[in-house]
């Protein structure tokens, strides 16, 4: 079969270790303590930081730029702090 762009929905089973393969597919079904998501997309992102990537569900995704942009939110405001020398 030839490699192509799958338009039409394509579903995985798999409910970890996603990897470049698995881009585009939807799980069906993954349970959370926090709650159960259905026919969820796995996607691909990085931080444009740190360039870190992560391949997962969406909404783990967000977690991810989220907590990324936190994180160095923070490491920047340290450095100006330190410049500033108001550490310490
Ligand atoms: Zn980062």
């Amino acid at each position: 079969m030839a490699e192509k762009v799958v338009i039409d929905e394509d579903f995985t089973d798999k409910l970890s270790d996603w990897d470049e393969s698995d881009v585009g597919k939807r799980i069906v079904k993954r349970v959370t303590p926090n709650g159960t998501y259905f026919n969820e997309l796995i996607v691909q992102v990085f931080c444009q930081f740190c360039a870190s990537e992560f391949i997962g569900p969406a909404r783990e995704a967000g977690g991810f730029l989220g907590g990324h942009e936190c994180f160095h939110a923070w490491e920047i405001s340290q450095a100006i702090g330190r410049e500033d020398g108001l550490v310490e």
